[in-house]
């Protein structure tokens, strides 16, 4: 019985030691479980080469330079002698009758010129489609002209070509594909690039303003109305006349439509091209149309 007792009291004073003689009211906790996921690190997002060319490499601004510095002397030279004859191609003219319209004697003098990639570079929108890796997107692209100003920058060369033009008492004119609707967008975004002010239908038209599309033959009639336009510089070749744009012209054909007599003489005698290894229809060929025949070599076969 003695035995019993005792039990009794070590199970009491154990009972004691496993919970508070004054037991903490139960209380409802909600416990949140985590669950960790392996996420792998996202793929780094690269440049384009072309990107890296135009928009990064000290040689493609050294050739921007150049050709608006060139651009510039010329517009100088032709506005001191005041040319009667204008640079834009007449309607029906081709490459064996090239005719150009006539400039009025108290027509103002113009320089014509594309915008993107032309006087400014779209690093905003660029760098946005490579992050989405989409590529072009139209839908992005038409937010970018109304919203980007201030993410654009102007092209080396081109404010100080913009003074010497000025200077010389041209009007600078830009005709760009950009949507008509959004003209304010890319009235905004020229100014914010440092490249002044363009008022739209008198100094800055875009895609809408005249029959034709994408197509800027009409746009460029339409300035030769109040104008005589002695230069016109884009980084394609519509931006200087849309016979350059048949989809039937493969790109052999195509540069020998630049090499025919009748327009050689222009480049860089009133017509000027800019460098684009980005995008636009200079970027096409198949090996065959890149690489001439003639001049196919292997090295010699490995011993
Ligand atoms: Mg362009």
């Amino acid at each position: 019985m003695k035995h019993l007792i005792s039990l009794t009291a070590l199970a009491l004073v154990a009972a004691c030691q496993t919970f508070p003689s004054d037991p903490v009211p139960a209380e409802t906790t909600t416990v949140t479980i985590v669950e960790t996921v392996e996420v792998p690190p996202p793929t780094p997002v690269e440049p384009t080469q072309g990107q890296q060319w135009l928009f990064g490499s000290a040689e493609a601004r050294v050739a921007m330079v150049q050709d608006w510095n060139a651009i510039a002397s010329y517009v100088e030279a032709k506005a001191a002698s005041r040319p009667n004859a204008s640079v834009v191609l007449a309607p029906g003219a081709t490459a064996e009758s090239a005719d150009f319209l006539a400039c009025g004697a108290d027509q103002p003098l113009a320089a014509v010129f594309d915008a993107d990639e032309t006087l400014i570079w779209n690093l905003g929108s660029m760098a946005a489609f490579d992050r989405m890796s989409t590529g072009f997107d139209p839908k992005v692209w038409d937010q970018w002209e109304k919203t980007g100003a201030g993410k654009a920058v102007a092209i080396p060369g081109v404010k100080d070509a913009f003074d010497r033009i000025r200077a010389a008492g041209v009007e600078i004119i830009v005709n760009t594909n950009r949507n008509n609707a959004n003209y304010a967008g890319t009235a905004d975004t020229l100014k914010a690039a440092g490249l002044g002010e363009f008022a739209h239908e008198q100094t800055l038209f875009l895609r809408g303003d005249a029959p034709g599309g994408s197509g800027k033959d009409g746009r460029r009639y339409l300035i030769s109305d109040n104008y005589c336009v002695i230069a016109l510089a884009g980084d394609q070749l519509g931006d200087i006349a849309d016979i350059f744009n048949d989809k039937t012209l493969t790109p052999p054909a195509r540069k020998a439509l630049t090499a025919s007599a009748s327009f050689d003489t222009l480049w860089g005698n009133g017509w000027f091209i800019l460098p684009n290894p980005v995008y636009g229809p200079s970027i096409a060929g198949t090996m065959d149309e890149v690489f001439p025949a003639e001049t196919y070599w292997e090295p010699a076969a490995k011993e």
